[in-house]
């Protein structure tokens, strides 16, 4: 059943650790907090509770379980967040009742080819590639660490077999790995080593495939598309993210081989770009583990305009970021293959240059050169006009040496270079963000009466024995009152969440995140459910106080208002002394 799928994934996993891969999130006291994916922020409002199992967002009032989580960040359905959670958790999901013989999903069909590149690589044919691997110092333990693959020269090895195992020719387009020619579908990859890309949850996303003898691309990756975009990825990510959070800073380098080398040498804190512009979303992506990055490319990438503005992407996106220069001619796996090459790329590492100084040094010759200054000069302080003020701020003086011009000068320059730059240049932006958050707010949920309902949830002997009329008619909040009728009728929080889940409720989930952290908080001062009832209870006399006196004010009482009004004075004072207004 759906609600023990439900409940088994969230024995299995940990939402600190589930957010923890989109978030940063540091301990405080028994939670923890970071900045909220759902709005934008300095100063982080967004928490995480483990003992509950719930987030919610003090700021944006966004709140719920692990899956609301991933349903509202990745954009999915219920039934595709259910599906992701379990695949990372290992849980095989009980089938849907009418879907068996349904098509597989594009993620299952990826799989299968990653296993056949797996074997196929092991078998007779596959002789050529592991001599390849060999030659280019990979062993065997590191094909299947890394899960390298090989894909036949054949036009159909894979094609048949997936088709034999009931793929549909639209899947497997979908899914990038076959193309549809005029006699038929044909395998994408061929005579090619297979390196798998899969994304931070592990979600095998796309492949690299490496030619290994032959005319052609050297390397050819799965197209963009359904499943796959270059941009939002970093290939080994998946892998490097938990060193790079304890190393604090992820190494970016250019391509497959470069990464699985440095993995294969002592630094699992890299990743690579496969060969993109460096995009805000990857810098996002890299933000969630670390604030520094240290790009590593070979020095003719590292030296060219579009490399620079990429890595300027990063830096504007909030990433320290630092160059790293290695010897001309050397890639980082080249590097790394020498028996010294350990302590060389170490001491690269160690003088790695802050980005904009990187940038200066680059163009030191240019910058002598009377025909190429102006040029140069141009480049640069577009570059570093792209960095707020302040963090451009510790460049000024040595740039402005390196420029030949005073301090103060290049500061007006960059005024000035800021200010042209501004109008249209990126208008759209901003509004598209905002979007997420505008959707619940004007609806804020109150905290005590979704105390309540918080309560409710956790404790079912109060479900089973508590008066449910008197309790609803504590709510204000009808949509608060709807699910405590549920929580009040439901044999099985699971299968009430499961049902709440599939319909796309998300409110529920909030509203019992933001009640639970209220309980957490100072302002419940330890007291449980009695106390949230007595709060409520007393602000519902208060209110029905505050309406009587207006109505008396107005002259419109009743007799029978005014007997109640003497009732409901003398149950306040009973609490305490009804304060006026309010
Ligand atoms: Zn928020």
């Amino acid at each position: 059943m759906q609600s023990d799928d439900v409940r088994q994934v969230k024995e299995r996993l940990d939402i600190v650790e589930v957010i923890g891969d989109y978030v940063r999130l540091r301990k405080a006291g028994a939670n923890f907090i970071g900045l909220c994916p759902f709005h934008e922020e300095k100063t982080p409002s967004f928490n995480v509770s483990p003992s509950r199992q719930t987030f919610h967002c003090f700021g944006c009032g966004q709140g719920g379980d692990i899956f609301t989580f991933i349903m509202e960040k990745e954009g999915l359905s219920f039934r595709e967040a259910l599906e992701t959670l379990a695949d990372r958790a290992g849980i095989r999901l009980s089938p849907v009742p009418g879907k068996d013989r349904q098509s597989k999903s594009l993620f299952d069909i990826m799989e299968r080819a990653c296993t056949l590149y797996q074997s196929l690589l092991q078998e007779a044919g596959g002789e050529a590639a592991r001599a390849y691997l060999s030659r280019r110092s990979l062993p065997p333990d590191a094909w299947r660490r890394f899960e390298l693959g090989w894909a036949p020269s054949s036009w159909d090895t894979l094609w048949n077999v997936l088709f034999r195992e009931g793929v549909r020719p639209k899947e497997a387009v979908d899914a990038g790995l076959v193309l549809e020619g005029r006699n038929g579908m044909y395998d994408r990859f061929r005579g090619r080593v297979i390196f798998p890309v899969r994304d931070i949850s592990g979600r095998l996303l796309a492949f690299g495939g490496r030619l290994i003898d032959g005319e052609g691309a050297k390397y050819i990756n799965s197209p963009e598309g359904v499943l796959y975009s270059k941009r939002r990825n970093l290939y080994l990510l998946q892998k490097a993210r938990e060193a790079a959070r304890a190393r604090e800073r992820l190494i970016l380098v250019e391509g497959y081989m470069d990464a699985i080398r440095l993995h294969l040498s002592g630094y699992p804190e890299a990743a690579a770009s496969l060969g993109t512009a460096l995009t805000e979303d990857q810098a996002m992506l890299i933000r969630r583990f670390t604030d520094r990055c240290f790009i590593c490319y070979d020095s003719d990438i590292a030296g060219q305009e579009a490399a620079i503005r990429g890595m300027y992407v990063l830096q504007k996106a909030g990433l320290d970021v630092r160059v790293v220069e290695l010897p001309r001619g050397k890639d980082p796996d080249d590097l790394l293959c020498l028996p010294d090459g350990k302590a060389l790329f170490d001491k690269a590492l160690e003088s790695a240059r802050p980005l904009v100084l990187h940038h200066v040094f680059l163009r030191a010759d240019m910058l002598r050169s009377p025909e190429k200054r102006k040029r140069a000069s141009d480049e640069i302080l577009s570059g570093i006009a792209l960095l707020s003020p302040v963090d451009a701020a510790p460049y000024i003086p040595k740039v402005a040496a390196a420029l030949g011009i005073f301090p103060h000068e290049l500061s007006a320059m960059l005024d000035e270079y800021r200010k042209r730059r501004q109008p249209g240049a990126q208008g759209e932006k901003p509004a598209e963000k905002k979007e997420s958050v505008q959707r619940d707010s004007g609806s804020r949920i109150d905290e005590i009466e979704a105390a309540l309902c918080a309560l409710l949830r956790k404790d079912d002997r109060i479900r089973r024995t508590g008066d449910e009329r008197r309790v609803l008619s504590l709510l204000n909040d009808e949509r608060l009152q709807t699910v405590a009728a549920a929580l009040f009728s439901t044999s099985s929080i699971d299968e009430l969440e499961a049902r709440w889940h599939s319909l796309g409720e998300t409110f529920p989930f909030q509203a019992i995140a933001v009640g639970g952290d209220w309980c957490d908080g100072p302002g419940s001062s330890g007291g449980g459910w009695d106390a949230v009832i007595a709060i409520l209870e007393k602000r519902k006399i208060q209110q029905e106080y505050d309406l009587i006196l207006e109505k008396l004010s107005r002259g419109e009482a009743t007799s029978d208002d005014l007997v109640r009004f003497q009732e409901v004075a003398r149950s306040l004072k009973g609490c305490e002394s009804p304060g006026k207004g309010k």
